[in-house]
Formats: C-alpha cells, sequence, structure tokens
C-alpha cells in the first residue's frame, strides 16, 4: 500500500495532542506506581506506534532520553524536549518548551484533589 502523507500527518499531530494533554494531567508528586504507570505507558506507545518507520526511530530517541517521570513539570519538559527531536529531524520549527505551561488542556474541568488512580 502506498503512504499517504495527509494520513500519517493527522495521526501525529493526534497522538501528540494525546501525548502531551497526558503530560500535563500527570501528578505533580507521581507515586512510584505512578512512575512506573508513565514509563511503561511511554515505552509502548514507542514500541506500538502504528507506522513503523516513526516508532523505530522514536525507539532510539527515548534510549537517549529516558523518559521523566519524577513531576508533571518534568515529564511534560520531557516530552517537549523529544518533539522537538523530532521536530528536528523532520526539519520543522522546534518549540520553545519554557512555553508548555498551560497548553495542553484537557478540557476535563476541576482536577480530583489526591485521587490514587
Ligand atoms: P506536530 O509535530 O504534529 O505538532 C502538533 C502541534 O503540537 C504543533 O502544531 C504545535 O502546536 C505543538 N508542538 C510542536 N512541537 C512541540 C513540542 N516540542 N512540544 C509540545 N508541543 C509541540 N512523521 C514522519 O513523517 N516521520 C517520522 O519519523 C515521524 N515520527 C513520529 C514519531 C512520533 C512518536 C509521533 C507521535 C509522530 C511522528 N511523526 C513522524 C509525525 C510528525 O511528528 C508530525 O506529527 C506530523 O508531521 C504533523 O506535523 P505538524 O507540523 O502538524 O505538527
Amino acid at each position: 500500500k502506498l503512504e499517504n502523507a495527509t494520513a500519517k500527518a493527522e495521526l501525529g499531530r493526534a497522538s501528540w495532542k494525546l501525548f502531551h494533554t497526558m503530560m500535563s494531567r500527570f501528578p505533580e508528586k507521581p507515586s512510584d506506581d505512578d512512575r512506573l504507570a508513565l514509563k511503561t505507558y511511554i515505552q509502548l506507545f514507542a514500541r506500538l506506534y502504528p507506522c513503523g518507520d516513526c516508532a523505530s526511530h522514536f525507539q532510539k530517541v527515548i534510549a537517549k532520553y529516558p523518559p521523566q517521570t519524577s513531576s508533571r513539570n518534568a515529564a511534560a519538559g520531557w516530552a517537549c524536549e523529544v518533539h522537538n527531536v523530532v521536530n528536528k529531524r523532520l526539519k520543522k520549527k522546534l518549540f520553545d518548551c519554557s512555553k508548555i505551561g498551560d497548553f495542553y488542556d484537557c478540557g476535563c474541568g476541576e482536577e480530583e484533589k489526591d485521587k490514587k488512580g
């Protein structure tokens, strides 16, 4: 089957949106279990990402830049940096990661306090 660049880009935008939004909701003070869950999620995301070339490249990126899971800020900053690695490879504009703050809003309203998941 022929490559469809439009579909590939659309998948990328949707995936990055979920990826960054998930980081924006990661606990500020994660438990060890939260941290393991995020690390595992990222590793499986990189392994199972449906575009095979993208997945194999992203797995190398993650090997070089291991997921940061110590806090929400660490995770969001890390995700921004690895997305920039992909941006750079694809010759896209880099995102200013100091502005990641409230850029990704899940629209899900007030965060439930201290809820164990
Ligand atoms: P995207 O890169 O999709 O970004 C979407 C939006 O996110 C931007 O408009 C901007 O508002 C914001 N953004 C940009 N940079 C950042 C950042 N650093 N941090 C936070 N937010 C940011 N495509 C390929 O052709 N080859 C590949 O090898 C490839 N590998 C990929 C690997 C992964 C894991 C993913 C998720 C996608 C991959 N893609 C790949 C798709 C590619 O990254 C883009 O998603 C796609 O080309 C669409 O690009 P875009 O210019 O619309 O912006």
